[in-house]
This record gives structure tokens, C-alpha cells and sequence, in this order.
């Protein structure tokens, strides 16, 4: 496995893999890799022949007041984690190589990246599409690995990719939970004993909105509700939204008549979890 920090070294290397013919999977991840993020390397390992990792923590898609100075950065066990997955390439770039002194250039996600969570993160989403974007430049990949898990993000980069002619295609894979439901995060640590017993309380509401569909309930703003109140039982969690939207605009809907996406943010403490749940009709 080769590490590699600088751009034109891995662009380089990536454009002889794609002449031999070889395809090429690759994974854009933050570090703190967990078993969601070793899933998408798994698929990728058996889908291609070469396997790209980025490990960067993208300081354009975190707000001022966000956890960007301590999001964790366990560099030797990722490399580790890496390694054994059969991980062939990592591109571990500088902030400043990736955006230099006088950078300016940057992907807007438009209308979708302020909706959900873009409300209360607003320029996270266009962050997130300025890093896939320079990334996918560099990497040249055949496929891009994504989680469910960041339901929103994975709509907006596939929208971007479409948009912008990048010739990739996009495989998007299910999110991986703990025993109890809880969506595997890299924030997931910052969360206390007390807190980390709420935590589930968000793929629970999920579960129940998801009951409540196949007993035949198809009205939103009732589910809403319901899983609201159920959320609401846990003394540190703290809704920032749950909604019911549909697949392309992210829209709000009012009748489950169309497969949609049921999605929710959630404070347990200080922590914002997400979590989401595609209902398919
Ligand atoms: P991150 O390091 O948080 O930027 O995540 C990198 C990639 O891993 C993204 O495509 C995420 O959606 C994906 N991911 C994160 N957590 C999970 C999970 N629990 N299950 C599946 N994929 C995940």
C-alpha cells in the first residue's frame, strides 16, 4: 500500500492504472475509519482492481463554530485499517496542498445542499461537492463508493457527478449499525455513557416510521409526529429536524405515495447524530 500526499504523484499513478485497463474503486472518507467506512472499502476491493482511500478532514465543509479542530485524526490505525482491507492507494493530502493560498474556486450544491441538513449547516454541502469534485479530478476513479448513512450528501454529490459530466458512476452502500441500531459515526466517541444510551433513540424513531408505513399509515406529518414524540422521551436529544422527503428535490412530502427518504438530525447532548431510512412504494 503507497501513501501518498501530493496531487500530480497520485494523478499520475491512477492515469497508468486506467491505461493498462485496470478499474479503479475509491472511497473519500475523513479518517476515525469505522466498519461503514471499511464496507465501502470491502465492496470496492471486490468490484475493481485498484482501491483508492482519501483521508482528508475537509476544512471547507465545516462551519466556524463546528468540530473541525477536533475531529479525531487516528492517522496510524486508519493507515493500519487500510492496509488490512486490501487498500492499495491512500491519498493523505496537506490542507494547504489542497487549498493553497489564494484559493477561490468552489462547487455550489444549490437547492439541495440547503435543505435537511443544510439548514443548520449552511456551505457544508457545497464544501462537501468542492472536495468530491477536486478529489474525483484527481483520483479519476471508475466508481465512488458512498454511504447511506449521509443519505443528503450522496444525493448531491450523485447530482453533482451528473451535472458536471463526471464519467464516474456512483454505488451508494447500506448504512452499518451497531447491535443496537446506532448508525456508525466517527463523532459517535465524543458521546458519554448517559448520551451513547440515547443515541439509539434516532434509528428507533427510524423503525417506527417504518412500522407505521407497513401497517399502512401514509400520512407524513402523522409519522412526523409520532417519531418526534418518541425522540422527545429522551431528556438529552434535541430534534433539529425529521422529515419525510422525496428522492430527487428532497422536498417535503405529504402522502407516502412514492418512495422517499425519512430523515432526521438529532442533538444527544452537544453531539448532532444523523440518521435516515429509504421507504421504498
Ligand atoms: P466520512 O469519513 O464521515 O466523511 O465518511 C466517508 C464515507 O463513509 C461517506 O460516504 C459516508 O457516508 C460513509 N459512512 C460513514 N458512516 C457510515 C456507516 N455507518 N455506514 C456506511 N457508510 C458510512
Amino acid at each position: 500500500m503507497k501513501v501518498i500526499g501530493d496531487p500530480q504523484k497520485l494523478a499520475k499513478i491512477t492515469r497508468q492504472i486506467s491505461c493498462k485497463g485496470k478499474s479503479i474503486g475509491f472511497i473519500p472518507t475523513m479518517g476515525a475509519l469505522h466498519p461503514g467506512h471499511l464496507s465501502l472499502i470491502k465492496q470496492a476491493v471486490k468490484d475493481n482492481d485498484i482501491v483508492v482511500v482519501s483521508i482528508f478532514v475537509n476544512p471547507a465543509q465545516f462551519g466556524p463554530k463546528e468540530d473541525f479542530k477536533k475531529y479525531p485524526r487516528p492517522l496510524k490505525k486508519d493507515l493500519a485499517l487500510c492496509r488490512k482491507a486490501g487498500v492499495d492507494l491512500v491519498f493523505l493530502p496537506a490542507e494547504k496542498i489542497m487549498y493553497p493560498q489564494g484559493y477561490s474556486t468552489f462547487v455550489e450544491a444549490g437547492e439541495l445542499g440547503a435543505k435537511l441538513c443544510g439548514i443548520s449547516r449552511p456551505g457544508h454541502f457545497g464544501g462537501v461537492a468542492t472536495v468530491v469534485a477536486k478529489l474525483l479530478n484527481i483520483v479519476a476513479p471508475n466508481i465512488l463508493y458512498l454511504g447511506q448513512k449521509d443519505a443528503q450528501q450522496a444525493i448531491i454529490i450523485t447530482r453533482m457527478i451528473k451535472d458536471l459530466n463526471f464519467p464516474v458512476k456512483v454505488k451508494v452502500m447500506p448504512t452499518v449499525r451497531q447491535k443496537d441500531g446506532l448508525a456508525l459515526s466517527s463523532r459517535n466517541i465524543y458521546l458519554n455513557n448517559e448520551q451513547r444510551k440515547q443515541a439509539p433513540v434516532l434509528s428507533k424513531a427510524l423503525s417506527l416510521a417504518e412500522s407505521l408505513v407497513a401497517g399502512g399509515q401514509r400520512d407524513a406529518a402523522r409519522i412526523i409526529s409520532r417519531m418526534r414524540q418518541l425522540i422527545e422521551k429522551k431528556k438529552q436529544a434535541k430534534i433539529d429536524y425529521v422529515a419525510i422527503v422525496d428522492l430527487e428535490k428532497l422536498e417535503s412530502i405529504k402522502k407516502i405515495n412514492q418512495s422517499c427518504l425519512i430523515a432526521l438530525a438529532v442533538r444527544i447532548g452537544k453531539i448532532r447524530l444523523i440518521d435516515n431510512t429509504i421507504i421504498s412504494v
